[in-house]
Formats: structure tokens, C-alpha cells, sequence
């Protein structure tokens, strides 16, 4: 009897009972709102900022409704208006293109490269062609760009980057962290991200007037003062009558269940890692799949596995079905129609007609993609590889890669 696997791809963590209790402390206080404090107390929501900005390194931290909103919002603030072009690595979420539409901008899609990050010689050429000055760059699926030759093309074009760094956070290049590479960075709290408050963003940025106008955006009623890591009064002086309000506040609950969680980032980040080498090391191994592995200045975080089965089109939903079956929750980026997460920018049809961009097809109609949740044990990772290198041996003649 082939062997199957029972646990949830989608189970999270318990909160832990401590943040519990500050929860409840909160709801029988009844201030909820950020901006209902006592004279001389500091909300939860502005504790976060100054923990959050203090973790990533930089001066200035947002918390904000959800990680679409703080991209949305970072584009604004840095100077986005109505019309403008914004390049994107065509590989990412949908809340990414959702945001550039939303903030008004016109996205140019970037190739991908065989191992999921952009294009950096497409990035080259567009940058040149398209005249954008923006880049909205998503470490998708947490792979990391060289992000020399990133920051070197935009500054030589002066573009300014926004990261998208909801599969980063914790993550690192070369030593400095995913989101201090750009004017300005987004990350999210949405329930499957490093930090869990069922939804949730923060925005991060060592530029004053970005962050004084993300503040004032994500609808602060003029009491930008009480937040946790913003610029002095004197910018906000210069901006805060020619910023709308867009109301997209975090409120103080999830404030205090991010809070409990930024203390067990690090260590969270650890064992995603040693879960993910676990896929890796089982996968690599297997004649059915190809595994890219990791470059070495990348501290990445293992929060999800991708792979690419040595199998024809034809393969891949008899694969999806068959490990299904067994129990192994697979995502395929190829199928012609989206399905959960797995949409593609020829998906996005309200952006209107796209250029066509082989290369990124090629590398989405073989990538697969699994979560790695914490609730999983590294022994439950490596049940879940032998399940996927089994059934893509068994699948390979069948279905020849040509
Ligand atoms: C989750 C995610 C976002 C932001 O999503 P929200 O659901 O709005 O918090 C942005 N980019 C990527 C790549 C994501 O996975």
C-alpha cells in the first residue's frame, strides 16, 4: 500500500497564550482603535511600528491594513501618479498587479529566469524602453534577486524600487535585509506570511516625506504624532495638506498578536529553514525532479518549496491528482485557468492586453509549489518529498520530458 500523508497544508500555528491574554485585555479595555489611548499610553499599533522598524533596520514602519494596501501605498507616497509606468517581475501575487491598478499605475511586466527572480537583462532593456521610475520587485516565493545589478539598473535609470517583501520578511542578501534594498517596502501579516494576524501589513522606508505621507494616507486624522517609528512634525508640516486620507489603519488586536510573534521571528525563521532543507535534500536526490538549489548569499526563509517534476504538460495534472490523492497539497502555476493562488499575469485580464513573455511561461508551466506551514515536523517534510519523488518517478515514462 502506497503510503499517504494526513496533516492540513493550511493549519497555522496556535497564537501563543500569553498574546492571548493581551488580546482579551484588550477587548475588555474596549479601545481597539490605534488613536484611542490615554494621555500617557502608547497604543499597540505604534509598539509594533517601533519593534518592527527596529527589527528590519529601518528609521520609519507603518502598520497598515494588509500587506496589498502597504504596496499600494508606498507607490503613492513615493510620487506615483495616474498613468505612470510600473515595471514588475511578471511572476507574483495577485495583490501585486491589484495594487499598482489601485495606486493608478500602468504595470510593464518583467521576464523571470530559470530559478523564479527576474529577469535582470529583460529588467535592463525595459527600464530603458519604457522610461518607468518606478519598479515594484517581488521576492517572489521568497527567491531573492542580485540585487546589485538590481539597485545599479534602477539608479542608473533613476527608478525607485519598491519591495515586495511578503515572502522575505527575516530574509537576507549579501548580509543586508530583503526591504532595505529600496526607497521604500512592504511586507504582510496575512495568515500565511511570517507573522500571522489573519490580515495585515506594514510599510517600512528611511525616507521622511514617503513615510509621513504613508501615514497621513493610511488615515491617521491628523494624529500622526502618536505613531511608533515616524518623521518629525516639521514633514509632516510640508505634506499633510496635500495627502488624502485612505484609510487602511491597523488596529490594536492584531497590533498585540504580531507583537507576540516578532519575538519568535528569528527563531521561526530556523525552523522553516530546517523543514525546507528537508524538502530539499529528499528532492534533490530524485530522477523525477528538478530542485534548484539556493545561492549562497541569500538567507532566504523556507516558508514554502518549489520544484519542477521532469514531466511533459500532459504529467501535470495526473501528478496533482495522484499526490492529492495521497494526501500532498500541490500547486501548479501552469494550468490554463488560476486556481487558489496560482494566477499569472496573462490572468490579469482588467490590466488589458500584456506583451507576451515566453520565457516566464516556460518556467510557470513546470513550477509547483507547496507551503511549508510550522505545524508540519521535519520528518512530516520528508513524508511529503518521498510522496511528490515518487509520484513523479512513476509518472516520468508515461509522460516524457521532451
Ligand atoms: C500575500 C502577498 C502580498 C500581500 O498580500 P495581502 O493579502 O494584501 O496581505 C503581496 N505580494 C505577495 C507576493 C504575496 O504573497
Amino acid at each position: 500500500m502506497k503510503t499517504t500523508f494526513d496533516k492540513p497544508f493550511t493549519q497555522q500555528e496556535a497564537i501563543d497564550e500569553a498574546t492571548i491574554a493581551r488580546v482579551a485585555e484588550i477587548l475588555r479595555g474596549g479601545r481597539l482603535h490605534r488613536y484611542n489611548t490615554l494621555a500617557d499610553e502608547v497604543s499597540e499599533a505604534a509598539l509594533l511600528e517601533k519593534e518592527y522598524a527596529a527589527y528590519q533596520g529601518s528609521k520609519y514602519c507603518l502598520a497598515c491594513s494588509s500587506g496589498g494596501y502597504a504596496l499600494s501605498v508606498a507607490l503613492r507616497a513615493a510620487g506615483l501618479k495616474p498613468g505612470d509606468k510600473v515595471l514588475a517581475n511578471a511572476y507574483t501575487l495577485a495583490p501585486v498587479p491589484g495594487a499598482i491598478h489601485n495606486a493608478g499605475g500602468v504595470p510593464v511586466f518583467v521576464e523571470i529566469d530559470d530559478e523564479w527572480h527576474i529577469n535582470v537583462s529583460d529588467l535592463e532593456s525595459k527600464a530603458e524602453s519604457s522610461g518607468a521610475k518606478f519598479l515594484m520587485l517581488s521576492h517572489m516565493r521568497g527567491h531573492i534577486a542580485d540585487m546589485e545589478s538590481i539597485v545599479a539598473i534602477c539608479e542608473a535609470h533613476n527608478i525607485a524600487i519598491v519591495e515586495d517583501c511578503a515572502h522575505t520578511m527575516g530574509a537576507r542578501w549579501n548580509g543586508v535585509r530583503s526591504g532595505n534594498f529600496g526607497k521604500v517596502a512592504a511586507f504582510s501579516a496575512q495568515t500565511y506570511k511570517h507573522i500571522n494576524s489573519g490580515e495585515g501589513g506594514l510599510l517600512t522606508t528611511d525616507d521622511p516625506e514617503v513615510a509621513a505621507r504613508a501615514i497621513i494616507m493610511s488615515g491617521s486624522y491628523m494624529l500622526y504624532g502618536s505613531h511608533g517609528a515616524a518623521p518629525d512634525e516639521s514633514v509632516f508640516a510640508r505634506v499633510k495638506l496635500d495627502t488624502p486620507n485612505y484609510s487602511g489603519r491597523m488596529d490594536n488586536m492584531r497590533a498585540a498578536i504580531l507583537r507576540g510573534q516578532m519575538a519568535q521571528l528569528d527563531e521561526n525563521v530556523r525552523r522553516w529553514n530546517e523543514r525546507y532543507q528537508v524538502l530539499e535534500s529528499v528532492l534533490a536526490k530524485s530522477v523525477g525532479v528538478d530542485v534548484v538549489l539556493r545561492r549562497q548569499n541569500e538567507e532566504y526563509v523556507g516558508s514554502s518549496f518549489q520544484f519542477k517534476p521532469r514531466l511533459n504538460q500532459n504529467g501535470f495534472e495526473p501528478l496533482i491528482a495522484n499526490c492529492a490523492n495521497r494526501g500532498v497539497d500541490i500547486k501548479w502555476f501552469g494550468a490554463a485557468e488560476p486556481k487558489a493562488f496560482t494566477s499569472r499575469y496573462d490572468s490579469w485580464r482588467y490590466l488589458g492586453e500584456q506583451e507576451e513573455l515566453p520565457q516566464t511561461l516556460g518556467v510557470l508551466s513546470r513550477t509547483c509549489d507547496i507551503r511549508v506551514p510550522l505545524t508540519f515536523e521535519p520528518d512530516d517534510c520528508r513524508l511529503v518529498a518521498e510522496i511528490i519523488a515518487d509520484e513523479c518517478e512513476q509518472l516520468a515514462g508515461q509522460f516524457q520530458l521532451g
